[in-house]
């Protein structure tokens, strides 16, 4: 008889694993208390890449003239209209997952599932009927819902949260966005694009302050803030948002991460704002599982612990994607590769997941992308490390474009050219960027890259041209 899996959640995390399992001859249940596809498909990946397809045309057509275009009337965004079309695209994909779960043969529920014990999940409908799922292998995807900020809890319409940033009616005059991380980049762009005031206040002295994320990538990107007249506000934090009217008033005070005296005694700023946007982080979705009835074990946090081959310390039992916590990215399509794993390994196979090698993405103007070390976290590790970069100005097709703004830097290994990580910012970096993956994941050297011939004119050639520099042979420059 077929194994009986179920997954917890239709997330990219949980759709795709219940997919690989139904091809490895499982018998597959989901289990879906929201709307298909998680918060990939409705609140975050999809909806707020469809509001930044009219932010990149409207951008555009502020430059109009630049490419021969006489324009008679200023173009304006239109809410409503960019709404319909997220809530069209978003309802094309969620069919495409249904269709995909069907011709799989996997059986689909609607509703809250909870563990009973060990090998029985419970789902219980709206109408509050329960239904028994018993499981030989559990897959946990329930991923995770924005982290609010206590003193100034989301109210849905003053303080907002992304989900509702994803669903307004209106562009809102103002909007300060608290958090300098990808998503509050992401947003910043959006909505500055779209006709709104913005201003970004981060508490670190960066944005975009990840680890993985290469420090010249957020200096070219303060930059094109500035061009873009989005005000920033680093090293400062938000103390309060109180409401005046039809107004906020935002008091930041110094950052908690500043380090000397001075800094510290830094005097109150006060903001007036239509909008506030709280982009701090996520929080997991693990209450309510059922979890504590299996012994499943949380980190301090309360994400949930799995090893490279996302198992948990309850055997048969997986889990996968944003529930895993920040260490583990919170992306998508991390989501997805994991969930490939935990198919596979509850099926009797023994793989793992290489975390150096999963790219991340992010969608601001320019797009960020990169993939391994950064050349920091290189030399850290004992490499010989050296860094080459190309500006995107010098490629014939960003000119053709009008979009030269960034640069992409190759980290590699000074004695073997061994490619240890590659770090974009530019026009199209996070399709660029798959080029990138691809070569870390085989081990490629930057000969093997210089190498490979790139289409003329492409972005990509910024790619090669950064792999002769690592060769010290560049041929533009
Ligand atoms: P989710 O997508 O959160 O899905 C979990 C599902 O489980 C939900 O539908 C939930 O209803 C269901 N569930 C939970 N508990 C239960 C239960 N007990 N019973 C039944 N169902 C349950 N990532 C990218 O890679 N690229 C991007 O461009 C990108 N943009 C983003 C933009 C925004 C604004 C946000 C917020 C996120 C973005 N992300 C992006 C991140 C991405 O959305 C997540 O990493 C991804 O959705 C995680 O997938 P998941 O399967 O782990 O969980």
């Amino acid at each position: 008889m077929s194994k009986q899996i179920t997954v917890i959640g239709t997330g990219p995390g949980g759709y795709v694993a219940a997919i690989r399992a139904a091809q490895l001859g499982a018998d597959v249940t989901v289990i879906e208390r929201g709307d298909v596809g998680g918060t990939c498909l409705n609140r975050g990946c999809i909806p707020s890449k469809v509001m930044k397809a009219t932010a990149d045309i409207l951008e555009k057509f502020g430059r109009a003239r630049e490419y021969g275009i006489a324009l008679e009337e200023t173009p304006r965004a239109d809410m409503k209209a960019i709404m319909a079309r997220k809530q069209s695209v978003i309802g094309h994909q969620a069919k495409g997952i249904h269709q995909l779960l069907r011709k799989h043969k996997i059986r689909y529920l609607e509703g809250q599932a909870t563990i009973e014990k060990p090998n029985l999940v419970i789902v219980k409908s709206e109408e509050g009927n329960d239904l028994d799922v018993p499981y030989d292998g559990l897959i946990l995807a329930p991923g995770s819902r924005p982290l609010d900020i206590p003193s100034f809890p989301f109210d849905g319409k003053s303080i907002l949260s992304s989900d509702d940033a994803l669903s307004l009616e209106k562009i809102p005059e103002s909007m300060v966005i608290v958090g300098g991380g990808v998503i509050g980049c992401e947003f910043s762009f959006i909505f500055s694009s779209l006709g709104a005031n913005v201003t970004l206040i981060e508490a670190m002295s960066r944005i975009l302050p990840l680890p993985t994320v290469d420090e010249a990538c957020s200096r070219v990107l303060e930059r094109e803030m500035k061009k873009r007249r989005i005000n920033f506000i680093v090293s400062r934090s938000v103390n309060t948002v109180e409401y005046e009217g039809k107004s906020l008033r935002v008091t930041l005070g110094p950052s908690p991460f500043l380090k000397t005296p001075e800094e510290k005694e830094k005097p109150p700023l006060i903001l007036e704002t239509d909008k506030v946007l709280v982009c701090v982080g996520r929080r997991p979705n693990t209450e309510g599982i059922g979890l504590e009835k299996i012994g499943l074990e949380l980190d301090n946090k309360g994400w949930i612990i799995a090893d490279t081959g996302m198992r948990t310390n309850v055997s048969d039992v997986y889990a996968i994607g944003d529930v895993l916590g920040p260490e583990k990215g919170m992306l998508a399509h991390t989501a997805s590769a994991e969930g490939h794993i935990a198919a596979e390994n509850a099926l009797g196979k023994h793989e793992t997941l290489d975390y150096e090698v999963v790219p991340s993405t992010i969608f601001t103007t320019p797009e960020v992308a990169c993939v391994g070390l950064t050349t920091s976290q290189a030399l850290t590790k004992g490499h010989e490390a050296r860094s080459d970069s190309v500006l995107f100005r010098n490629i014939g097709k960003a000119q053709v474009m009008g979009d030269i703004a960034g640069q992409a830097k190759i980290v590699s290994d000074t004695q073997s050219g061994k490619i240890l990580g590659v770090h974009m910012i530019g026009a199209h970096a996070t399709d660029l960027i798959a080029e990138a993956t691809l070569a870390l994941q085989r081990g490629c050297t930057v000969a093997q890259l210089a190498d490979t011939i790139h289409a003329h004119p492409t972005l990509s050639e910024v790619m090669q041209e950064a792999a002769f520099k690592a060769l010290d042979r560049p041929l533009h420059g």
